[in-house]
């Protein structure tokens, strides 16, 4: 069984009109140290005490150069009747919820050599993309990568993080994001912002199975439509990463 811990909540905002990023600090006094793209599981009991548990990616922007950080962030999506939402949705700061992990390969590879990321993600899918900024930061540094970041949303109050994007991007000239906005645009939209769903926006950029690296994250459909879009312009299957967000109901 793997180690669970005390998660204390110290924060939390709105960043959608359906989603609640909450900021959590471990309360048995250990940082937790991840790595950019990983999840943790939070554990609860359905109202007739059967045990259950639920993954959420974590978000949270720290420079792990400087070691392990002790702020555990996530991004919960309401989902209505979803036990988990309800839990997210009344908890309060001070109050404790139990996790584990963290867990996945979701993960920048240090032995990659391609010269793009394209960075697929829908929802709170983008979750993982925020906490690897500033690896992203590092390896465009490095090796001169570039970074597409697709970011699929219904209209612009669904854009999370999307300040946290434009403002990567205004820093660094080899990083693009590229809001894909499926049934409204925001009144005085970014040159970089499209209409329509992420997997159709990629056509644009030109994949090639050569240079380009993907990861994709968040709606199952999406996943698997993007996966088949990826893999018609030649991208090796291993060089197609994916995170289903689906329930483990
Ligand atoms: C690796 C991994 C990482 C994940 N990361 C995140 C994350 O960062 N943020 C996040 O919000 N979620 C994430 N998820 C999904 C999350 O774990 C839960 O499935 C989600 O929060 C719903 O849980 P719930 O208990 O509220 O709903 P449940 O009680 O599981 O479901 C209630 C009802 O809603 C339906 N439902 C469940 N999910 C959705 C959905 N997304 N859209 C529409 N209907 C749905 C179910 O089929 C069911 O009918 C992740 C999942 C995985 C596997």
């Amino acid at each position: 069984m793997p180690i669970h811990f005390p998660l204390r909540l110290v924060g939390s905002r709105m960043v959608a009109p359906s989603v609640r990023h909450l900021d959590f600090v471990r309360d048995d006094g250990q940082p937790l140290d991840f790595i950019p793209g990983q999840f943790i599981q939070v554990h609860f009991a359905y109202p007739d005490g059967t045990p259950t548990k639920r993954s959420y990616s974590l978000a949270t922007m720290h420079d792990h150069a400087l070691g392990p950080g002790d702020s555990v962030q996530i991004a919960v999506s309401f989902v209505a009747g979803g036990a988990a939402t309800a839990i997210f949705t009344a908890l309060e700061e001070g109050q404790n919820i139990e996790g584990s992990g963290p867990y996945g390969r979701f993960c920048l590879n240090n032995a990659d050599a391609n010269r793009r990321y394209l960075l697929v993600g829908t929802g709170t899918g983008v979750t993982p993309y925020r906490a690897m900024l500033p690896q992203l930061a590092q390896v465009m540094q490095q090796r001169g990568v570039e970074v597409l970041l697709f970011f699929g949303a219904r209209t612009p109050a669904e854009l999370i993080y999307g300040d946290d994007f434009y403002a990567f991007a205004a820093a660094h000239p080899n990083f693009r994001f590229v809001p894909c906005f499926s049934r409204e645009l925001p009144a005085e939209p970014h040159p970089d912002v499209r209409r329509g769903y992420v997997q159709e926006a990629l056509a644009e950029f030109a994949p090639n199975g050569e240079g380009d690296i993907a990861y994709l994250c968040g709606n199952p459909n999406m996943v698997d439509a993007a996966f088949e879009a990826l893999k018609g312009y030649g991208l090796p299957v291993p060089h197609i990463r994916r995170e289903k967000y689906v329930s483990s109901k």
